[in-house]
């Protein structure tokens, strides 16, 4: 059976300019280790130079939302297709800011991994509890309810990866204990239709929890934002991951 292959994701959000392009540079330069795929998911404005900057690094990139069309009157949208275009391999969709900020359901979420796929990118799929949720002992519940939702039939590990994002994990420094994690992780992977999709944690990883966070089964990666927008500490994440 083929084994999930380990993945470092950096979405740097609303963040970056076309000077941050070095630090993208800088990753590149810092880190290449075969048995980890690395990403960096810069706003639209900067996928093309970033896929233009690191031609040949073996870091690819990744848009942070599409369209569910492939073209249209839709102004301000981006497709996948037009991510691809400009030298994307990869888009998140379903994170769970876009879920709050755009009231975007799983059954968007899945039609936007469907574009993602049909344009020939990984679709990264982000589920993840409120802290309400989980106060409520939902947890699992609602990340098993958003999978199944959000995942496309066509779901394989050659198109798809999928996210765990605890949603007060994001952002705050906080992050679930070792068994919350693996209690998660080990429910995704029951319910992933192809058991070489990559699951990956997302919500506060840094250097200093990384190699804790990778020792857990079922992690094959992180899905890393504050901590991706310096090229420093997201390579001590990638060692880790490397290391795991
Ligand atoms: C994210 O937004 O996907 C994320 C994981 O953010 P952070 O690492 O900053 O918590």
């Amino acid at each position: 059976m083929n084994t999930p292959r380990k993945l470092a994701a950096g979405n740097w959000k609303m963040n970056g300019f076309r000077a941050d392009l070095q630090e993208a540079r800088n990753l590149a330069s810092d880190f290449a280790d075969p048995s980890v795929d690395i990403v960096l998911c810069p706003p639209a404005t900067l996928v093309g130079a970033m896929a233009a900057a690191l031609v040949g690094s073996g870091v690819r990139v990744g848009g942070q939302d599409c369209h569910v069309k492939p073209a249209g009157a839709h102004t301000g949208d981006i497709s996948a297709a037009m991510l691809a275009d400009a030298g994307a391999r990869y888009v998140i969709v379903g994170h769970s800011e876009r879920r709050a900020d755009h009231g975007e359901t799983s059954a968007i979420v899945a039609q936007k991994a469907t574009a993602a796929q049909s344009a020939g990118l990984v679709a990264i799929i982000c589920v993840g509890e409120t802290e309400a949720e989980r106060d409520a002992g939902k947890t699992l519940e609602v990340v098993i309810q958003q999978l199944v939702a959000s995942l496309p039939e066509t779901a394989q590990a050659s198109n798809t990866v999928v996210a765990y994002e605890p949603v007060w994990a994001i952002g705050t420094g906080r992050t679930p204990t070792r068994d919350q994690i693996a209690q998660v992780h080990d429910s995704l992977r029951d319910h992933l239709p192809d058991g070489a999709i990559s699951l990956l944690y997302g919500g506060s990883v840094k250097p200093s929890n990384a190699a804790e966070i990778f020792a857990i089964p079922n992690v094959d990666g992180a899905l890393v934002g504050g901590a991706s927008l310096k090229a420093d500490d997201f390579s001590a994440i990638i060692a880790a991951l490397a290391q795991a």
